[in-house]
């Protein structure tokens, strides 16, 4: 499973923006590594620069000394909507002169494809394939004069999740869609001020925390500072699975910081799923909490059995047959010493398609475990995301084709335990209705029905009803 990007924007005249800016980005990898990029203005003119891979190989002195300014966005991205390729990076920047823009996305558009008509009938021309320059087409496309108004005209006709970084030639929106699905937050910077996906990425850069910005609010910064206009919204969807697994747990969200909430839900699985065992350990590094909040409630000793790589992220250079066939080795090394003849708790925070759980079950097994009891962070996942997340189709998720008995076979563990809804939402401390549970319950915050059906047409394998 996979997040679909991370945004960045940085307001601080006499600052190196574009260095900020990397940093940021560096700092919210984890949502995004397809691609990343910056865009900057220096009040005349849009520079932009982006390209395919991490941050890291993104970037050089020499690219970012050239993009000079004032102001900047930056963008990570892992493709939704719209092929990974090089003409679908971000930002995207359409206009021309005093009327242009770059935007940087985080979301998915369900009403894509008829905004997309509907545009083109109007004259416009797209040069990618993504919702996000229906986005910025639709707002360019408004027939109000203010960009504040321009924006709120698009908002109006948008429907999914967004939260964007804008940046027009004199000003630096922050805009998050009123479901509120993605994230989004506001600090301070030396005498400028910064917007984030996530608070990890402010810490880096030395900013301090001001607060989120609000489902349905759109905060505009330029020389007279900051302005913050909110749409009226009728429901909240943030997304439950920021908790458990997109969001680092140094961010804070809704007021929490995501590692306590982490440490609670692994303390709710040892509440709803205690089994007698020698070890419990947390699949690392997203797990990792869980796993210490599992150990404190159950008294089972906490371990580590499983080393991670941490530096295997995207790579361009194509495995070898030989070497894709060495699967999840490739990022995890067992601790034979720490796993032999014990019985182990292990941690995860979700079962997607159920492709890699059998093979972090073997290895622990290979490595001396004599009993795997898997504990899993989110309820069964059963229904796909149309929210900026790339999961699977309905037919790949494991836990829509099988029962849990059955997923427990499958994976080849002694017991399997899903954390409840109820236990999930215990474990955020906040109340049910402002969340989207879709994936696992099926009730979506807003009609999708077109979209599964497509979905379904186009994966359904042959014979299946
Ligand atoms: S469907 Fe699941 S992953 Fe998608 S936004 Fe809702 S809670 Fe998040």
């Amino acid at each position: 499973m996979r997040e679909s990007c991370g945004v960045f924007g940085v307001y601080a005249p006499g600052e190196d923006v574009a260095r900020l800016t990397f940093f940021a980005l560096f700092a919210l990898q984890h949502r995004g590594q397809e691609s990343a990029g910056i865009a900057t203005t220096d009040g005349g003119r849009l520079q932009v620069y982006a390209n395919m891979g991490l941050v890291s190989q993104v970037f050089d002195e020499d690219s970012l000394s050239q993009l000079a300014g004032d102001i900047a966005i930056g963008h990570n991205r892992y493709s939704t909507r719209g092929s990974s390729r090089l003409t679908n990076v971000q930002p995207i920047v359409v206009g021309r002169g005093s009327n242009s823009l770059a935007l940087a996305h985080n979301g998915n558009i369900i009403n894509a494809e008829h905004l997309h008509e509907e545009l083109t009938n109007q004259g416009y021309t797209f040069r990618t394939s993504t919702d996000s320059e229906v986005i910025a087409n639709l707002i360019l496309s408004s027939p109000e004069k203010d960009w504040v108004d321009k924006i709120r005209y698009a908002m109006r006709r948008l429907q999914g999740a967004y939260s964007l970084t804008i940046l027009t030639n004199h000003a630096l929106f922050g805009v998050r869609g009123p479901l509120g699905v993605r994230p989004l937050c506001l600090g301070t910077i030396d005498g400028g001020w910064v917007i984030a996906s996530e608070s990890c990425a402010l810490d880096h850069i030395g900013a301090n925390f001001t607060r989120e910005i609000e489902p349905g609010e759109v905060v505009s910064i330029t020389e007279n500072g900051v302005d913050s206009y909110r749409e009226e919204i009728d429901q909240k969807a943030i997304c439950i699975f920021e908790y458990i697994y997109f969001a680092r747990p140094d961010s804070v969200i809704n007021g929490r910081l995501l590692y306590s909430t982490r440490l609670a839900m692994g303390a709710g699985l040892a509440q709803e799923h205690p089994v007698e065992a020698d070890l419990v350990m947390g699949v690392p590094d997203s797990a990792t909490a869980a796993g210490i909040g599992y150990s404190r409630a159950s008294d089972v000793p906490l371990g580590e059995g499983l080393l991670k790589n941490r530096y295997v992220g995207r790579t361009f250079i194509e495995p070898d047959q030989r070497i894709r066939d060495l699967g999840v080795k490739l990022k995890f090394n067992p601790l034979p010493q720490m796993l032999d003849g014990k019985r182990v708790v292990v941690i995860d925070d979700s079962i997607v398609r159920g492709t890699t759980t059998p093979k972090v079950v073997g290895l622990l097994r290979r490595a001396g475990a004599k009993e795997v009891h898997m504990r899993i962070c989110a309820p069964p996942i059963r229904y796909p995301c149309f929210f900026g997340v790339d999961m699977a189709t309905r037919w790949e998720l494991i836990a829509a084709q099988k029962s849990v008995p059955e997923i427990r076979d499958f994976i080849g563990a002694d017991s399997l335990g899903y954390l409840s809804i109820e236990g999930l939402i215990k474990a955020v401390a906040l109340p049910r209705e402002i969340f989207c549970t879709a994936c696992f319950t099926g009730n979506y915050p807003i009609p999708v029905q077109l979209e599964m059906d497509k979905l379904a047409l186009e994966t359904k394998p042959a014979g299946r009803q």
